[in-house]
């Protein structure tokens, strides 16, 4: 068995360590003997047939606006996928894009893909500082959160987990990030995966969940450092 991983847009798409995300997934493969394929898609790529999870990092506001044509127009086969159970994961700028539309400060609207029922509007001040939330699917999740959109969800989805420390979606009503099928939404970088490693292995389960039809038993792993690095930034300041 190989899990496929399809990282979108690399290049535009890759802030504070995004990629360890990807190492993370496929490193957690690895040690359990499972096969990893990692697919890169860039602006005019074509999609492959074959996509087990997919992956989307966070960029600025400019980086975002060069995606946002290709995104448009494989919007469609990512909508098929997550509406199939294909996990995803998507940070920051392709979470905000994953919504209905993004706003930006100036007045600019890029069009989202309306996979994920939110929309995000670009507020004067940005929200940065470490993050720790309570989610009821993972306990306590940490990162690190830079951005000044603010996004608000709609009634089709629901929130990751609840502020402890930080801002979250919008600095206001205490959400952060969202929940919808097995896609996750959510503002913290870090990178996540690393310092979060029950989020990884949620991915890893529903990638061969869907693949053989039968939710796996995950070997356990050795995750005395992955949870010391979580502690340690779990008991940082904003
Ligand atoms: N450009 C977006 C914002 O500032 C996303 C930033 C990010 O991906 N870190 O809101």
């Amino acid at each position: 068995m190989t899990i496929k991983i399809l990282h979108l847009y690399p290049k535009n798409m890759n802030l504070y360590g995004d990629h360890g995300n990807v190492l993370a997934i496929r490193r957690r493969l690895e040690w359990r003997g499972i096969d990893v394929e990692v697919i890169h898609h860039d602006p005019g790529d074509e999609l492959p047939e074959d996509i087990d999870i997919i992956f989307g990092g966070g960029g600025q506001d400019s980086g975002q606006t060069v995606v946002e044509d290709d995104l448009r127009i494989i919007t469609p086969k990512l909508k098929e996928l997550i509406e199939n159970g294909t996990p995803a994961l998507v940070i920051c700028g392709l979470y905000q894009l994953f919504g209905n539309y993004f706003e930006t400060v100036e007045g600019q609207k890029l069009e989202g893909t309306h996979i994920l029922d939110i929309n995000t509007i670009g507020g004067p001040v940005r929200l940065i500082g470490n993050v720790l939330i309570d989610t009821t699917e993972f306990g306590q999740v940490v990162g690190y959160e830079n951005h000044s959109g603010l996004t608000y969800l709609g009634d089709g989805v629901k929130p990751l987990g609840t502020v402890i420390t930080g801002d979250g979606n919008n600095g206001k009503d205490k959400t952060e990030g969202v929940r919808y099928k097995n896609c996750i939404g959510t503002y913290l970088h870090g990178p996540i995966l690393p310092k979060n490693p029950k989020v990884t292995d949620f991915l890893i389960s529903k990638a061969i969940e869907n693949k053989t039809g039968e939710a796996p038993q995950l070997k356990e792993l050795d995750d005395t450092i992955e949870l010391r690095a979580h502690n340690v930034s779990s008991k940082r300041p904003r």
